[in-house]
Order: C-alpha cells, then sequence, then structure tokens
C-alpha cells in the first residue's frame, strides 16, 4: 500500500479531525485529502502526467504540501527545492531535473522563471495574496492557489506501483554538484512503516514540526509520518527555541522531530531551569549526530531522553532507537524493519562486534539510484547490493549502532584514526562551548593535525592557547 492510500484511509476514519495547522490556518485530515486531489488536478490541466517532474520550490506553507502530494497523486515525481538556494543551485536542479511545471511561492517566482531551463512549460504561483510582477520573457505563469480552490476534490489518482518513482531529493553529500537521490513509492511507503513502529506513533500523536519541507526530514519522516498516521500537526515555519518550547507547553504536544542543534538550542534556552511538558511523548533527533553533552543538557532541563535515528536523503531511515526500549546516548538503535546493515573494512571485510569501518545498509527503504547519475549510482553501491553510507559506524554485540564519523572525514594524525565525533564530544563537554566543529589540517609531522573550530557559550569568552 502507498503513503497516499494509507493518507486515504486515515482521512476516511477520521476525516473531520485536525491534520495540518500552519500559522491561523487548519485543514482537517479530509481537507488535506480533497486538496491534495484538486492540486493533482491543477498538475494535470498543466500537462503533468506519470513521470513527470514537478519542482516544488516555496518556503514552508499548506498550498506546498498539497502540491507535493497531488505531484505523487498523479504519479508524477515531487523534487523539494531549498527555497534559500542561490541561482547556481536553483538554476542545476531545475536544469538536471527538468520539470515540467515548478511551482513556487510569490519570493521566487521570478527567479524560477529567470532560471528555469527550456523544458519549463509553466510556473504555478501558489500564494493566495498579490500576484507578484513579472517579466514579459519566461515560462507561462499562472496562479496555483486560487485553481485548486475551484478545483474538484475527487481523486484522480494514476495507479503507481512499489517501483514507480515518487521522488527526487537533491543532497549535495560532501563532493561535487547536488545529486537528484530517487525514492520510489515503495521507499517511501516501507520508511512510514519502520518509523511509525519505531516512534510508536499513533493518530493520538500532536507533533510540532519546525524542519523544513525541502529535505527528507520534514517531508519524508514529518509530513508523511503525520499524514499516514492522521495525528494533528503544528506546522512551524521555521525554529525558534522560545517559540517551539511556548507551542510545546500551549499546544499539549506529545511529539518534536528536530536535528541535535534545535536540542542545543532548547537546552540553552533553559539553562538550569527545570521545564515540564506533562504532555510530551517523545523527541526524537536525526540528520546529525546528537553530542552527548547536548543530550544530557536537554534531559536535564526537560526531563525526556531523545530518541536518536538516523538516515540519509537516499535510504530514508534505517537505524532508530524504539519508544519502548533502552536508548543509550551515542548510539543510534538497531535496524528499523525491513533493513538490515552491515560495517565493512576498507578491503571490503566484513567487520565483527565494535570494529570501526563504513556503514553499509541494504533494503525497502533504500533506493534505487540518482537521478542522471549512473556513474555515482554504480559507485554508492558494492558489488553485491550494498548501499555505501559513507558514514564511520561500529555494531556493538547487541547490535546496538554508533556513528562514529565520515569515513572521508576521519582524520589521520600520526597514524592514528581520529574521529571528529569523538574530539566534539569532549569539547561540548566543557561549560564554555556552545558549537564545535573538528577537522584536520595538513601537518608535516603528522599527516594530518587535529583542529577545531568552536562558539563559545554566550557571555563566556574562550582562551585558544589557554
Ligand atoms: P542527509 O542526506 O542530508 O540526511 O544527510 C545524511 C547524513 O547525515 C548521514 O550520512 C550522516 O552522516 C548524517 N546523519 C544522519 N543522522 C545521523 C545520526 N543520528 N547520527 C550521526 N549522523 C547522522
Amino acid at each position: 500500500m502507498t503513503i497516499l492510500d494509507r493518507m486515504r484511509r486515515a482521512a476516511a476514519r477520521r476525516g473531520t479531525q485536525t491534520g495540518l495547522r500552519f500559522e491561523d490556518r487548519r485543514f482537517t485530515l479530509a481537507d488535506v485529502e480533497g486538496g491534495s486531489n484538486a492540486a493533482a488536478r491543477v498538475l494535470k490541466a498543466y500537462g503533468v502526467g506519470k513521470g513527470d517532474r514537478v519542482v516544488v520550490c516555496t518556503a514552508t506553507c499548506l498550498e506546498g504540501v498539497l502540491a507535493h502530494l497531488g505531484a505523487l497523486k498523479l504519479g508524477a515525481i515531487s523534487v523539494p527545492a531549498n527555497p534559500d538556494y542561490k541561482d547556481a543551485e536553483l538554476g542545476w536542479i531545475l536544469e538536471d531535473a527538468a520539470p515540467k511545471v515548478v511551482v513556487a511561492d510569490a519570493p521566487r517566482i521570478e527567479r524560477c522563471r529567470r532560471l528555469a531551463a527550456s523544458s519549463v512549460e509553466v510556473v504555478l504561483e501558489i500564494d493566495r495574496g498579490e500576484r507578484a510582477a513579472l517579466a514579459a520573457e519566461g515560462p507561462r505563469c499562472h496562479p496555483f492557489y486560487q485553481a485548486v480552490r475551484k478545483a474538484s476534490v475527487h481523486p484522480v489518482d494514476e495507479l503507481v506501483w512499489d517501483d514507480d518513482p515518487a521522488m527526487i531529493v537533491y543532497t549535495s553529500g560532501t563532493t561535487g554538484r547536488a545529486k537528484g537521490a530517487r525514492l520510489t513509492h515503495g521507499n517511501l511507503a516501507a520508511n512510514i512503516e519502520g518509523l511509525l513502529e519505531a516512534f510508536a506513533w499513533t493518530a493520538d500523536d500532536r507533533l510540532v514540526l519546525a524542519l523544513p519541507l525541502f529535505h527528507v526530514h520534514g517531508l519524508c519522516v514529518g509530513l508523511h509520518g503525520a499524514l499516514v498516521s492522521g495525528c494533528e500537526t503544528r506546522l512551524l515555519a521555521r525554529f525558534d527555541a522560545e517559540e517551539v518550547r511556548a507551542v510545546l507547553e500551549r499546544e499539549q504536544a506529545t511529539l518534536f522531530l528536530g536535528v541535535p542543534t534545535m536540542y542545543a538550542r532548547l537546552a540553552a534556552l533553559a539553562g538550569e531551569e527545570t521545564v515540564e511538558l506533562p504532555s510530551m511523548r517523545l523527541f526524537v533527533s536525526g540528520s546529525a549526530p546528537l553530542p552527548v553533552p547536548v543530550a544530557e543538557a536537554f534531559e536535564r532541563a526537560y526531563g525526556h531522553r531523545v530518541l536518536e535515528r538516523y538516515g540519509m536523503t537516499e535510504t530514508l531511515i534505517t537505524l532508530a532507537q524504539r519508544a519502548d526500549g533502552p536508548r543509550t546516548y551515542g548510539t543510534v538503535g538497531t535496524p528499523v524493519a525491513g533493513i538490515e546493515t552491515r560495517v565493512v573494512a576498507e578491503d571490503g571485510r566484513v567487520l565483527g562486534p565494535d570494529e570501526a569501518g563504513e556503514l553499509q545498509v541494504r533494503g525497502t527503504s533504500v533506493g534505487p539510484g540518482y537521478w542522471n547519475a549512473d556513474e555515482a549510482t554504480a559507485a554508492s553501491r558494492t558489488d553485491d547490493g550494498w548501499f555505501r553510507t559513507g558514514d564511520l559506524a561500529t555494531i556493538d554485540a547487541a547490535g546496538e549502532h554508533r556513528i562514529v564519523g565520515r569515513s572521508r572525514e576521519m582524520i589521520l594524525s600520526g597514524g592514528m584514526n581520529v574521529y571528529p565525533r569523538e574530539v566534539e564530544d569532549v569539547l561540548l563537554a566543557h561549560e564554555d562551548v556552545a558549537e564545535a566543529a573538528v577537522y584536520g589540517v595538513p601537518d608535516d609531522d603528522l599527516g594530518e593535525a587535529v583542529a577545531a573550530a568552536v562558539v563559545a557559550r554566550a557571555g563566556a569568552s574562550i582562551d585558544p592557547d589557554g
């Protein structure tokens, strides 16, 4: 069953329940279902069909969600684009994805038209309010919001299969130009299956989602999970620690998904205070390593042990701690349903417990490869079909995984492998340090020496020589 089928089922069961809230607007689950059907009709009217790409380039807004879901319903490929992309990045995505239609909000519409490659016929302006002033040249531009309001809310879905492409998500990785990671309908469904179980996510949850919706964390974990579970979601356009803390309290939230920086900021906001959030059930962290000192500071202030999960754009969520299981700081749990992992040495040997090597994964949420980049796809796989994450990990005897660094980020100093993550954890344990990044610098003696950039905590001053 696709996520679309499951969202429809949730809407049929609890249609009048609030689905998404954003600013002063509220969509019930039935509104999301009907609105995305209408969005599909509008896209179809502009020629979008199965396999066509639809780039969605907008700040967080409800119509952006409808455009994304509408594209999926047509069997088209949704391509989220970071609204803060500079011209070079946005231009590259428009060229590489060659979308039939671009959906953008007013601040981006003219840039999208200017940068749109020749394949783009139509740009749809998503805003409800005044239309942006447009230059004469460039692709045709039509209103999206008004058309969606007028369109029928009855389904127009194309039949899609598990192997059919659903999304292309651009990811820069550590080298070169952004590559479009392809994700199928089967990948999206498997991902949701795994994480609903890991987070024990149900229709009774109230989620606060302050993650951007152009990245898989916000979109494929947060939004898809919310709509499939049928829970109520408060969308926030951006993360602001004070606002999030107030919203968690006011809205009796039960679930929050964040990145480590959010936890660091929430912990800093609380300081020595203890924050009571009686309705909260679960805080989840992912997208980057959650430093142990940050997790500890957060737990001291908020009384919650953050659940950590690990994933990538190319594979979606592959490892997670469990809502009802043990949570050891510094670990990212065990494989979610449908995923297998192994840790491999540079010579291809599969390593045993506690030995560090490259983490490789395979299974149902792992995407089929990159768009227009067969070489990169081939390089990302082993001969026997495992996806090479490029992350260094260990697996202990109990199956708990630890991410110890990026393979390309490992610092080789005097023949010793130094994992930036471990040094960063030490630096972050210092009371005057708010943020730390550790990297290698060339060194005549050691080959590479370990260097760190640190941000001092407010009010503290750090003496580099001290
Ligand atoms: P992205 O494709 O932008 O989501 O980035 C994926 C990368 O984020 C992974 O390859 C890891 O390097 C990193 N990452 C994601 N989750 C975690 C985690 N829980 N711990 C450590 N690194 C993580």
